[in-house]
């Protein structure tokens, strides 16, 4: 009896995972999207957390930033993403000179399901550290991510501190940035108090304001990041078809 009701339980789960066969997981594309331009260009196919992707951009180090050690094979996105983080990153250190960002996971090469993560499944999300001062206010690159209280100190005892004006300056960048078709930038509400009561002393910020807003809002229902911004590019142009703007 136990038995014949574990089946029909399996069979249900079977009927219930059909929906996900095609787009999503089958890795099969429309006609339109299999020949060119499409075929040439980078596709992003399915929701952030069941998607994958094709012809994938690799993030490299700059001088400006760092890819997390354990990150190197992760890093690949949509060229729209793997830009924008180029571009923010010199953009930061222009007004803070010495910064480096780091970032650590985007999606593998492929896309498809990423360990330590529910979305980063097509090459639309990106995880990037935050900037960081030692206690002497001297400015210092930490090898991972570091988790910081509403304090803005680090919560493990490394005496680091939360850089509230260049992580500000980062997210003005985003909050800019028209190019890149930003949609989501996740941060713990601790976190994102402290950025925008910095923001407001950054010139150019009041301008901005109304984007920045937008792009800190949480629909879904996201995990605390105290240890980085998680990022999100909107689907890009021309892939609405096959691209899936939220989680499922
Ligand atoms: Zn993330």
């Amino acid at each position: 009896m136990r038995f014949a009701a574990l089946l029909l339980l399996l069979a249900g789960l079977g009927v219930a995972a059909a929906p996900a066969v095609g787009l999503a997981s089958g890795r099969e594309l429309p006609e339109r999207y299999r020949r060119p331009p499409w075929s040439k260009a980078s596709l992003t196919v399915g929701h952030p957390n069941a998607g994958w992707q094709a012809r994938a951009k690799k993030l490299r180090r700059t001088r400006q930033l760092r890819v997390k050690a354990g990150s190197e094979e992760r890093v690949y996105g949509h060229p729209a993403l793997v830009l924008m983080l180029r571009r923010s990153a010199r953009d930061v250190a222009r007004s803070a000179k010495g910064a480096v960002m780091l970032v650590g996971d985007l999606s593998t090469r492929e896309g498809g399901a990423l360990s330590g993560h529910h979305s980063h499944q097509s090459g639309r999300d990106a995880d990037v550290g935050f900037y960081a001062l030692d206690a002497a206010g001297k400015r210092v690159l930490p090898e991972a991510f570091v988790s910081y209280g509403a304090d803005g100190r680090a919560r493990d005892g490394s005496g680091l501190v939360f850089d509230d004006r260049t992580n500000a300056l980062l997210l003005l960048a985003w909050a800019k940035d028209q190019r890149a078709g930003l949609r989501r930038v996740f941060v713990a509400n601790a976190l994102r108090r402290r950025l925008i009561a910095q923001g407001r002393k950054l010139s150019g910020w009041e301008a901005h304001a109304a984007a920045v807003e937008r792009l800190l809002e949480q629909p879904e229902n996201a995990s605390t990041h105290d240890d980085h911004f998680h990022v999100r590019i909107a689907c890009p142009p021309g892939q609405e078809a096959i691209c899936r703007e939220e989680s499922r």
